[in-house]
């Protein structure tokens, strides 16, 4: 039987990708100190696949080890472990930090002793506030590296830079995406990514908060189409990055608009000051996704708002 290893299994990303896997058939390892993750998503997939999914509760930063529990024909090891919201990862700097350094060069390591293929979660981030839109993979970046957002979008660089380090010096074949916003059920209910917030403030009937004028734009992919592009570019053996999101790009004052009439919620829209360095555009160029993964996201944003609020448990409201 296969594996792989997921870090940050008890995320967002980390659950939908683990259930991914088990239904297809493979044992999942999972690994997560819960910085931001749920016990009830390890709980989830324990309680639903008890014999191939196995966890273990660690820190990646520190130097971990699964010698115990006898890994056999490891795959892949997605190393996904980090704060992705910028309210928690400006809550946990230096953490966000040492997971996308040390965490991933001690993954790196993992990997390498098994002789797996290490996909790392990066991020749009990198480019910073964008000169031009939309964001190909070949844009180097417009980033502050002294502000409040630089510890999340520098340690990611400092990954992406690490992944080609080892490449060249060990001639292994990792690789790493670019992820853009994606949301879908069981992310971090409280984390002010602005999808969960808006849902969870219409359905609530409060106030939905728009930073800014709502002009911004952002694209959204919902998780099932991520999850597909995670698992394509892990069996390709690119090790060139790669963006994975959804191109469709919407004003954040449409997307507040959309969450109303998909809730049918009486919430008034309330505008409070754009954050600092809050870029003002992010939409991925989906070229390459497209030609050497044939990625293909189609899950409208309409669509996806629907399945989120089908099975968002009502205890995260
Ligand atoms: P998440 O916060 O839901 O999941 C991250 C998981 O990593 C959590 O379960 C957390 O407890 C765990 N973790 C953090 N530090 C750890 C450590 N030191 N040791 C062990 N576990 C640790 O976030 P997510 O949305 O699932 O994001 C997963 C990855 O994808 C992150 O690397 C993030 O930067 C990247 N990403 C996500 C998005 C998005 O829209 N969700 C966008 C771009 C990039």
């Amino acid at each position: 039987m296969n594996s792989i290893l997921i870090t940050g299994s008890a995320g967002f990303i980390g659950t939908h990708l683990s259930e991914h896997y088990l239904k297809a058939g493979y044992r999942v390892y999972g690994v997560d100190n819960y910085l931001t993750g749920s016990i009830q998503n390890t709980d989830y997939l324990l309680h639903k696949y008890p014999k191939n999914f196995v966890f273990s509760e660690q820190d990646i930063s520190d130097k971990w080890t699964l010698d115990s529990v006898g890994i056999q024909n490891l795959k892949y090891v997605f190393h996904l472990a980090s704060p992705a919201s910028v309210k928690l990862y400006q809550k946990f700097p230096i953490e966000t930090m040492q997971a996308n350094s040390i965490g991933l060069e001690n993954s790196l390591q993992f990997a390498d002793h098994y002789r797996a293929r290490l996909v790392f979660s990066s991020t749009s981030e990198i480019y910073g506030s964008p000169l031009s839109s939309p964001q190909k993979e070949s844009d180097w970046g417009h980033v502050n590296s002294f502000g409040p957002r630089s510890c999340y979008d520098e340690s990611k660089r400092f990954g992406e830079a690490l992944i080609f380090s080892y490449n060249q010096k060990n001639q292994t074949s990792h690789g790493l995406v670019r992820i853009f916003n994606t949301y879908g059920d069981r992310m971090h209910p409280n984390d002010d990514r602005v999808i969960n917030s808006f849902l969870q403030q219409a359905l609530k009937n409060e106030d939905m908060t728009i930073y800014g004028d709502g002009q911004q734009t952002r694209s959204f992919c919902y998780i099932d189409d991520l999850v597909a592009g995670l698992v394509r570019y892990a069996e390709s053996n690119l090790k060139q990055p790669i963006n994975l999101g959804n191109d469709h790009e919407v004003r954040i004052l449409d997307l507040a608009k959309l969450v109303l009439e998909v809730t049918g919620s009486k919430s008034k829209i309330r505008f409070e000051p754009l954050p600092q360095d809050d870029p003002l555009q992010r939409r991925p160029d989906l070229t390459l996704a497209r030609q050497l993964l044939e990625y293909n996201p189609n899950i409208t944003l309409m669509d996806g708002l629907k399945k989120m609020m089908s099975v968002i448990d009502s205890t995260q409201l």
